[in-house]
């Protein structure tokens, strides 16, 4: 196991936005004094130290007399992320007790120091940070071999604290202290036993109180925590009222219980505990009246960070830091009053769900205001007859990219791909259709008249969790998932995140809809790296309809195509390989053609082997705005397997005159044929020059063909 990779703290405050809703949830707000002003002043501190009998478990408990100005509180690891939610609002309730404890701590002369470990860089260049690294160095006391056996039994971190169904995968990305931990002008953020022992030495330190998380973990485990600071010589010991363990769901209440373990575990084998807020009410520095705890909630997601569900949700409610209150909730958003229903055991959820609840006690309300957002996941869709993948859009955005300045450094939409070229995958499963893309990107889809429904599941690419390095980003990315109809949302996925199970959309589509827009956009700000899937997303048909997949749609689909001639460079998208993809959308823009300018087309398909041949067909653009126009004829040639000795089964006329403005679409096709060939060569031959009576007369003109066809299968897709 890895203590590095054990806790951090509530979730991020990436947006103002995120930050204020996270203060919300957990009913608090800041609470102002930073500096020392009005300070209490120095004062004996009588600590009452709790030890347990490593065998009995029996408690004692001695007194131990020490200047205030002799004591540091060390705050370890109260990270501004975690991957997992229920953690996040664990450690999050500790964080105004922690706040209302440090302001009075403060007032006493007590000394401040927090150590963020794995992330005390993200404070480089912070004064607090500054004024620490800037220390005399002092020689550190050669460490005892103090060695007690770990704490595994107590459940190891890594784990998820939610209790499923959708348990968090293990990913990175804390990079400092939460910033709703405050931290004054006077602390110091330290970064290992060092430092810390700098700090000490010059203040006449040898208490130090240890807060934080994880009880079992890190608290104890990392450089400068309780353990390797006793090592050193020092009083280390564990305030209990502001710990919790980091452990793994196992029944309701478990993880209460393993905190509780966890600083008994302590006691017996590491060192003493302190109540601290005991401590501080002794030495008459703690205001009654602040309300500093909140209910914990299990499992926990909020509206930036929905817990989802299906069926139903078991939710359990707690307050271990404030025995024997009632906690009353309610489901409807409402604030909690003495009057809310009481907390009598497990919630049962069936349906999407904002619960809040307050601590109360004799009617009075005791304590801070915990809020929890949980989503019910609608039914899995079922699989779509025809593929957004294998269909062109009718329009494609994408951020950094844009259909009209396409660069070979910025990939198009990826259809069947994640857009780094990887699979598909959310949440650990692959899928094989879907199109892979960054946010904000907006899909648009022409609606056909066989569609019956739009169906898919989407959510955020988790590509970034094959490396370190992304993993450290992988807490970012937070985007919503729109589906609209004609101008109008017709279905929105909530705030998705990475490894959050994909949203499920299973969308109506009304009688006479032209156009689908499937629209991923950012939740909070624009983060680096939104990569986002559409998976399994597509289309039913209507009882009855049929639909030929491009694949079927004619026998030289795949098959290489060789040209004689060139198309101009910025008409050459996709190459050769366009013209035989098994899509016919040259109206929906003109990406998968080849335009061609003042020359005609000669190519030439390999079918891989000879084949019995009932009909060609070759599929072109005329939009005269753009100068584009049909070919005036089209040659229609096969070849045995030795690719010589061309024969013309064909010619077809141009049949549309050149004042038809367009854009049209039309197709050449020989009549019914019975023959064999390996080898099928179209030739279309260029207008020339665009005609009299057009403001660009005389110029090139463009030839824009969309589809080689060999054997086109069906009429109806023709
Ligand atoms: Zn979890």
């Amino acid at each position: 196991m890895n203590i590095g990779t054990s806790q951090g703290q509530p979730h991020r405050p990436q947006s103002a936005s995120c930050w204020l809703i996270a203060a919300v949830l957990l009913g608090w707000l800041p609470l102002g004094i930073l500096d020392a002003e009005g300070a209490s002043g120095p004062r004996i501190l009588e600590l009452q130290l709790q030890r347990r009998d490593p065998k009995s478990g029996a408690v004692s408990i001695t007194t131990e007399r020490v200047a205030s100005t002799n004591v540091a509180i060390v705050m370890i690891d109260f990270w501004n992320y975690h991957w997992c939610a229920t953690w996040v609002g664990r450690a999050g309730v500790m964080i105004p007790r922690m706040n209302q404890a440090l302001i009075e701590a403060r007032k006493l002369g007590i000394t401040v120091v927090h150590a963020p470990t794995d992330c005390s860089s993200g404070h480089a260049g912070t004064p607090q940070r500054e004024a620490m690294a800037g220390l005399a160095p002092q020689p550190l006391p050669k460490p005892s071999d103090f060695n007690p056996p770990a704490p595994w039994g107590l459940g190891f971190g890594g784990g998820c604290m939610c209790g499923g169904p959708y348990t968090c995968a293990a990913n990175y990305g804390w990079t400092r202290q939460d910033p709703r931990l405050l931290i004054a002008a006077t602390d110091f953020v330290s970064s290992g036993p060092h430092e810390l022992n700098n700090l000490c030495v010059a203040r006449g330190i040898k208490h130090v109180i240890y807060c934080g998380g994880a009880a079992n973990m890190c608290l104890l485990q990392k450089q400068e925590a309780m353990l390797a600071m006793i090592r050193h010589g020092y009083h280390g010991m564990v305030a209990r009222d502001i710990t919790e363990a980091h452990s793994e769901f196992t029944a309701p209440g478990s993880a209460d219980r393993a905190t509780e373990k966890s600083v008994e575990y302590i006691e017996k084998l590491i060192g003493p505990s302190i109540h601290l807020i005991d401590e501080l009410r002794k030495a008459g520095s703690w205001e009654e009246q602040a309300l500093v705890d909140a209910p914990i909630l299990v499992p926990w997601g909020f509206k930036l960070r929905p817990k989802f569900f299906d069926t139903a949700l078991a939710v359990s409610l707690s307050i271990p830091r404030l025995p024997g209150a009632e906690i009353r909730y309610t489901v409807d958003a409402t604030e909690p009053t003495a009057e809310s229903p009481l907390y009598a055991g497990t919630l049962r959820l069936n349906d999407t769900t904002t619960l809040r609840c307050a601590p109360f006690r004799n009617g009075r309300r005791i304590g801070l205001e915990s809020e929890g957002y949980f989503v019910l996941m609608p039914p899995k869709p079922p699989q779509p007859d025809v593929f957004i993948s294998d269909l062109r859009p009718h329009k494609m955005n994408m951020a950094i990219w844009s259909e009209w300045y396409a660069e070979a450094s910025r990939p198009d939409p990826r259809p069947d791909r994640a857009y780094d070229g990887g699979p598909l995958r959310l949440r650990g499963v692959n899928y094989k259709k879907g199109m892979g893309l960054r946010a904000p990107s907006h899909l648009i889809y022409e609606v056909k008249p066989e569609f019956d429904r739009f169906v898919a599941r989407a959510g955020v690419d988790e590509g970034l969790l094959k490396n370190d390095l992304g993993r450290e980003r992988a807490m970012y990315p937070h985007v919503v998932f729109k589906v609209s109809i004609d101008g109008h949302v017709a279905a929105e996925s909530p705030v998705m995140r990475i490894s959050q199970e994909p949203w499920r959309f299973n969308v109506p589509i009304p009688p006479g809809s032209r156009m689908i827009s499937l629209a991923a956009a950012h939740a909070g700000e624009f983060n680096p790296g939104e990569l986002v899937q559409w998976v399994d997303a597509g289309f039913t048909l209507k009882p009855g309809a049929t639909w030929i997949p491009p694949e079927k749609l004619h026998q030289a689909v795949g098959r290489t195509v060789k040209l004689k001639t060139d198309p101009a460079p910025v008409y050459a998208t996709g190459g050769a390989a366009v013209l035989t993809d098994g899509r016919m959308d040259a109206l929906q823009g003109r990406r998968g053609c080849l335009g061609f300018e003042g020359i005609g087309l000669d190519a030439t398909i390999d079918l891989a082997s000879s084949i019995p041949i009932e009909r060609l067909a070759a599929h072109f653009l005329q939009d005269t705005a753009g100068g584009i126009y049909l070919p005036t004829e089209v040659d229609f040639a096969v070849a045995d397997e030795n690719g010589k000795n061309f024969r013309t089964l064909a010619t077809v006329k141009q049949s549309v005159p050149t004042s038809e403005p367009g854009p049209l679409v039309h197709m050449f096709s020989t009549p019914a044929i019975q023959t064999r060939a390996r080898f099928v060569r179209i030739r279309a031959t260029n207008l020339g020059q665009i005609p009299v009576g057009h403001s660009a007369a005389g110029a090139k003109a463009w030839l824009f063909v969309d589809e080689l066809l060999v054997n086109p299968n069906g009429s109806s897709a023709l």
